[in-house]
């Protein structure tokens, strides 16, 4: 299964789509997280990409694109793949559809002002990644990783001025694929307000157990 996932930033799509790939058994693609991890291992990309993801603004389609395709092409990614956070401009759709044919195209929905909650609320494990929220999903013990302790932290695009960026990027940029992908018939809305249970539930009514 050849997935996008669609949706305002914070609306859960890296927490569903963790969820979907253990149980799909496809490789989950975050462009985000493949950005950071270039960052973290202070690689040429990683240093060219950085300041961009602190602002929250987004980096160059042609980096981006060549990133994703390279990626595409490892023999995880064959038989189907998750995208999440990719495409975000109309000219990375473009790319993308030179490159493969997708199944269907998920559209996280969710209002703004549960999306900024849910942002500014949201610490990372900065070891494994794994997410977590001050109210909604906090860990076991204040501020620290449950598995490996690591103190959590606020990613920079988590803090106030770098979210109203991203939401203005968000629907200026992203917003219009939702119709480019409604015109070829590949999209389907899941709500994305409740629990990850119950939104990975309704993935799984769209897509099939
Ligand atoms: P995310 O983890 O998906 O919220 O992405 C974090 C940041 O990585 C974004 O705010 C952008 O700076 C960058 N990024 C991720 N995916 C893309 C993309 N498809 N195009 C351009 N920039 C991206």
């Amino acid at each position: 299964m050849k997935l996008v996932f669609l949706g305002p930033p914070g609306a859960g799509k890296g927490t569903i789509a963790a969820l979907a790939r253990e149980h799909y058994r496809i490789p989950h693609i975050s462009t985000g997280e493949l950005f950071r991890a270039h960052i973290k291992g202070h690689t040429p990309l990683g240093l060219e990409v950085e300041a961009i993801l602190g602002r929250g603004d987004l980096v160059p389609d042609d980096i981006t694109v060549e990133m994703v395709r390279t990626r595409l092409c490892e023999a995880d990614a064959r038989s189907g793949f998750i995208l999440d956070g990719f495409p975000r401009t109309i000219a990375q759709a473009d790319a993308l559809d030179q490159m493969v044919r997708l199944d269907k195209v998920v559209n996280f929905v969710l209002d703004e002002e549960v999306i900024i909650a849910r942002l500014s609320g949201r610490r990372v494990c900065p070891v494994t990644g794994k997410i977590y929220h001050l109210t909604n999903n906090p860990p076991k013990i204040d501020g620290v990783d449950d598995e490996t302790g690591e103190p959590l932290i606020q990613r920079d695009d988590d803090r106030p001025e770098a979210i109203h960026n991203r939401l203005e990027v968000y629907q200026r940029q992203t917003f219009p694929l939702i119709e480019y992908y409604r015109t070829r018939s590949l999209v389907v809305d899941i709500d994305a307000s409740p629990t990850p249970p119950e939104v990975f539930a309704s993935l799984e009514v769209v897509l099939g157990r």
